[in-house]
């Protein structure tokens, strides 16, 4: 009998909308004509404020209607409300989430999907929670030897409760890592609430505005270099895909030139020279394992033309996962096309599940 796979889709995150796109190209691959055999696809959608739908309600958001998030908000004000599982939850074999950013990438809903003892698609509550943290990542990339940027930690505390610290705060990092620096809220994604800063006045205003964010913030010393990501497949050895390369015309990849259309573009492969490209895919496979990755992840780097050097940037360990995003693009580039990719992935979920 097929596998019931849950596709587990929309989210509490400001990448909800991006989420449905990825989930839609997913279950479409599950249903493609190679693996329509193996696999059904039960589509769950939770919605802006956290509820779960399924049947139904949850395929006509996949199918591409307007979600009707906004009515249902206030409703559940309740929070345990949100955990009143669809009856078809009970059903299903293997997970499949397909959730960016905070609430989703970050091991929460990780740990409630090993609590429910069913194997699931992509990385566990370390891998993903570490991953999803930017100074916890880079601590273990760190660990791992792999060269990064210059960067210091800040906390909120030091930025909102002590107004006698918050200059001498601000003097260190002038100091320390100069201008410009990108102040970025520790635990976000595509480039949400990531602040390019110039001069003093920015950079009290970045730290003020990334404190509202996150608890944790941290700020880099700021890098001419070209972008470059790496896609990886698999648990205990993984394999790293061909790089890819990110080109836009805009001041640096914020969210704007992330999701609008024509404003960045992705070149696979990447032109660089086959040395650099080879140990980017060394790069891109010890971070994944030195975070705790598992099934797939996406691993950004910069490389500094000028200089021939490769510094790691972030891992993303549930990236983009439309038909035109990075991460199957290069996959398809490297010899896996999107329906194989979707197989292997589920299959690398069995693979790692241990009751
Ligand atoms: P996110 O997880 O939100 O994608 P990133 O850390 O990847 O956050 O930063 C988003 C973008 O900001 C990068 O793709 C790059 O364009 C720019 N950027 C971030 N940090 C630096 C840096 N230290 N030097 C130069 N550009 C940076
Ligand atoms: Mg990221
Ligand atoms: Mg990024």
């Amino acid at each position: 009998s097929k596998m019931r796979v849950g596709l587990l889709f929309g989210g509490r995150s400001g990448e909800h909308e991006v989420s449905i796109v990825s989930a839609r190209s997913i279950a479409k691959a599950l249903k493609s004509e190679q693996n329509a055999q193996k696999y059904e696809v039960l589509p769950f959608y939770i919605q802006k404020d956290g509820f779960w739908q399924g049947g139904e309600t949850a395929q006509q958001v996949l199918d591409g209607e307007v979600p009707q998030v906004g009515e249902e908000e206030g409703k559940y004000a309740n929070p345990k409300s949100r955990w009143q599982f669809p009856p078809e939850a009970d059903s299903v074999d293997v997970w499949f989430p397909i959730l960016h950013g905070p609430n989703g990438e970050d091991g929460t809903v990780q740990g409630l999907l090993s609590l429910m003892q069913v194997p699931f698609v992509g990385s566990g509550v370390l891998g993903s929670a570490v991953g999803m943290d930017k100074i916890a990542m880079k601590t273990a990339f760190a660990q791992a030897g792999l060269p990064q940027v210059k960067y210091q930690t800040v906390s909120r505390a030091q930025i909102w409760s002590n107004p006698c610290v918050f200059p001498k705060l601000c003097d260190e990092i002038e100091a320390d890592l100069g201008y410009p620096c990108f102040v970025k809220p520790a635990n976000l994604g595509s480039s949400v609430g990531i602040a390019k800063v110039r001069s003093r006045t920015q950079l009290e205003a970045a730290l003020d505005s990334a404190a509202s964010y996150d608890r944790r913030i941290i700020v880099e010393a700021g890098v001419v270099a070209r972008e470059v990501e790496c896609a990886v497949l698999g648990n205990d050895n993984p394999q790293a895909s061909a790089v890819g390369e990110i080109t836009y015309k805009s001041d640096f990849y914020d969210y704007e030139t992330k999701y609008t259309e024509g404003k960045a573009d992705l070149i696979i492969p990447a032109n660089i020279p086959a040395a650099v490209a080879a140990q980017i895919q060394d790069m891109a496979v010890k971070a994944f394992l030195a975070v705790d990755a598992a099934g797939l992840a996406r691993v950004d780097f910069f490389y500094v033309e000028s200089t021939g050097e490769v510094l790691i940037n972030e891992i993303n360990t549930l990236p983009g996962f439309t038909s035109t995003s990075m991460y199957p693009q290069l996959w398809g580039y490297s010899g896996v096309p999107f329906a194989e990719l979707a197989d292997k992935l589920i299959q690398a979920a069995l693979e790692r599940y241990k009751p």
